[in-house]
């Protein structure tokens, strides 16, 4: 009885602490245990294979999805891309649409007016991301399978290319696992994710 009462008391504690670790880790990657990836073993030295499918239709977000890919590809030799999903440690799917017609969302709530967002999920289907809050509560961080959602919304201009580019860089950065908020590769945080020795 006593004992009860005591853990009791202390839960509030402990979920007060997991907090705070999930904030530090939030400025780099979604937290794991021994399998950041399914299938996928921690320092296995093994690489990382993704699978990008491009379910976007028309020919207007492909190049930069493609291109978006290859400085992934050449960024990280610990890093192995295919269009299948078969064999893939991660499948990423890439979809577009429009804030009228928004996406039918498991675990995540549907926000307007933004260029694009990831949705992740691990082994067990579970939501493991919140972008742009980036909560990774709820996970195993085992990721299995992210989609990429782009919006049609964005404004066309001479440098379309580049700020498509940009924002799928970083949507595929969410994809493997990073919640920085930046548009470069993170490199140097998946390492740490993923347990690749240096380059
Ligand atoms: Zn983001």
């Amino acid at each position: 009885m006593e004992d009860r009462r005591r853990r009791r008391a202390l839960a509030p504690v402990l979920l007060l602490l997991c907090l705070i670790a999930i904030t530090a880790a939030g400025c780099g990657a979604i937290p794991f245990e021994e399998r950041p990836a399914s299938a996928y073993v921690y320092g296995s030295g093994s690489p990382l294979r993704v699978a990008v499918v491009d379910e976007t239709v028309g020919d207007d977000w492909a190049p930069a999805i493609a291109r978006a890919v290859r400085r992934y590809d050449e960024g990280s030799r610990w890093l192995e891309f295919t269009d299948t999903a078969t064999g893939a440690h991660i499948v990423v799917t890439m979809r577009r649409y429009s804030d009228t017609a928004p996406p039918a969302l498991q675990g995540y709530v549907f926000q307007t007016a933004v260029g694009g967002f990831a949705a992740v999920y691990d082994a067990d289907g579970s939501a493991c991301n919140f972008p742009p809050s980036a909560l990774p509560l709820g996970c195993s961080g085992e990721i299995a399978r992210a989609e990429v959602y782009l919006n049609d919304i964005i404004p066309p201009g001479d440098d379309i290319e580049a700020r498509r580019e940009r924002l799928i860089v970083h949507e595929l950065g969410h994809a493997l696992g990073l919640t920085r908020h930046s548009a470069e590769l993170g490199i140097e945080q998946l390492a740490r994710r993923y347990g690749w020795p240096a380059e």
